[in-house]
Parts: structure tokens; sequence; C-alpha cells
């Protein structure tokens, strides 16, 4: 049995297993929800999974005509979504605690994947859906953009954002903190100078959530869909951009991954970019 928890630990659940599937999403949904270059799903047979407690923080998005995106209202996080058809229960593996017991076996969504991410490791990779899911794909909505200025916004569109000028630094984050609040592998944080950050759309439709005893350590979201968006730390005159929610490509590719420490079992970094046990040296 494996359990699962959102950050602020409101959304608690059980999944009896054996997980039948582990796959990387990399469609654009996924990449705005999660805040990520990519969401890992973990599927289980849906008659074994069960909420632990109240479930009267988790909201819900209709983000498409069948499609729904599930997320806790307090901090964000991605909750499991049972699909009535397939009989399943679909869980973001960031989520889960402990090892699962089961490993990425695909890519999926390739056709939608963040230009500035590469795919290093040798699973087979699918433009849209893998075959077996007898599926179609979703149309891609294309991005107006300002030269010069990176733009990113939320999955239902009442958030957006814009930023002058590049990226200070982009980490991959492992940490559980990481893990849990974007429910997916790792973060991948933008950096930003905050003076050049502003919402175009929906400023005041972010919730923000402070994780308690932690310095800094928060989650910002879209009230209505639940995708992660930038949060801004004027004290530091720093914006933390999850590199998900960007529209245009960051025009730098990430510095490394942090905290590999607390990686997730299921997860193997495969590329050559550096790697520190926890925070990189300082600058
Ligand atoms: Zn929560
Ligand atoms: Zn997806
Ligand atoms: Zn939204």
């Amino acid at each position: 049995m494996t359990e699962g928890r959102c950050l602020c630990g409101a959304l608690r659940y059980q999944i009896d297993g054996p997980f039948i599937d582990l796959l990387h999403c990399h469609c654009s949904m996924c990449r705005k929800h999660h805040g990520t270059p990519f969401a890992t799903w973990a599927a289980a047979p849906a008659s074994g999974f069960r909420w632990i407690g109240d479930t009267s923080a988790l909201a819900s998005y209709q983000s498409s005509e069948k499609g729904h995106r599930d997320f806790c209202r307090i901090c964000g996080s991605v909750a499991p979504m049972v699909d009535a058809a397939s009989g399943l229960v679909i869980a973001p593996a960031g989520n889960l605690e402990g090892d699962p017991g089961i490993r990425p076996t695909k890519h999926m969504f390739v056709a939608s994947k963040a230009r500035w991410y590469a795919i290093t490791d040798d699973l087979p990779q699918y433009d849209e859906f893998p075959p077996e899911f007898g599926m179609p794909a979703t149309p891609r909505v294309p991005v107006a953009v300002k030269p010069g200025v990176a733009h990113g916004s939320c999955l239902c569109g009442d958030v957006a954002y814009e930023i002058d000028g590049p990226p200070l630094r982009i980490y991959y984050c492992h940490c559980s903190r990481c893990r849990l609040g974007r429910s997916a592998a790792h973060c991948a944080n933008a950096f930003y100078k905050a003076e050049g950050f502003r919402w175009t759309r929906g400023g005041d439709q972010v919730q923000d959530y402070a994780l308690p005893g932690a310095q800094y350590f928060g989650t910002a979201f879209c009230r209505r869909c639940g995708s992660e968006v930038p949060r801004v730390s004027v004290e530091r005159n720093v914006v933390s951009v999850p590199a998900g929610s960007l529209d245009t490509d960051p025009g730098m590719a990430p510095n490394g991954h942090i905290y590999v420490d607390s990686k997730a079992p299921w997860f193997d970094i495969t590329d050559d970019l550096p790697q520190f046990a926890g925070m990189p040296p300082r600058r």
C-alpha cells in the first residue's frame, strides 16, 4: 500500500496497487498545472484508492469538455483523479510517499514538450497519447510573444505575467517539498529579479501558501485552475517562476540539479548537468 499527500497535508490518500504504469507526460496542460517540464503519473486500479479523512480542501477545474484537473485549494498540489471509464486512479507520482515499486515506462505528448527541456533517457517517446490509450490529441493554442520579454500563464488563462530580461538561473530541485508542491519528479524553477516582474492578468486570483516552519518555502497558484504560478519575494528581489508556466522559452538552459540527495527513488537523472547534494555553492 502506498500513501500520498499534498504539500500542506490537508489531502491524504492510500492506493493499494499494484501500480500498472508510471509515465511522463509533456502536454501543455500538465506543464502548466504542475509548473514543471513534465508530470509523472502513476496508474493503479481505482478500487484500491481511498481518501484518508475529509476532502474539503479538494478543488476541481474543468480543463476540457470531458477532462478535469483536481488540486488542493490550500497549497495547490495536484490531486489524484479517478477515471471511471478506465477504472483507474491516476496519481501524481511526486505526491507518493516512499517507493511505489514501479519505474517510468514512457514519455507521452513529446510533440508538446517544452523546447528548453531535453529528454536524455532511453524510454519510448510518443508524440501524443500512446496507441493503447485510443485517445484523440488535444489541440494546442499558439502564444503571442513580445520580443525580449518572458510570458507565462496558468491553464485556465485567468492569470498571466511578463518578466523583463533573462533569468538569473534555473534549477531542477529534487527536495521533498518541491516534489510535493509541484506534484512531480522535481521542480524546474527559473529565478528572475523581482523588479522586472509584473502580473498582466489576474494577480488578485493568485493564492499564496507559505509552508509553516520554512524560512522561504511556499507555493503560489491560480485559485480557479490550481496551476503553479510565480512567487515573488520583494525583500529578496527575486521571483521564483515555475518554468512549466512559461509560454516563451527562458532562453537559457537549466544550471543543474539541486537537493539530489532527496531525489525520488523512481526517478533517474540521465542528463549531464551538474548535480548538488543540497544547495548549489554560492556565486
Ligand atoms: Zn494541500
Ligand atoms: Zn499531460
Ligand atoms: Zn488558472
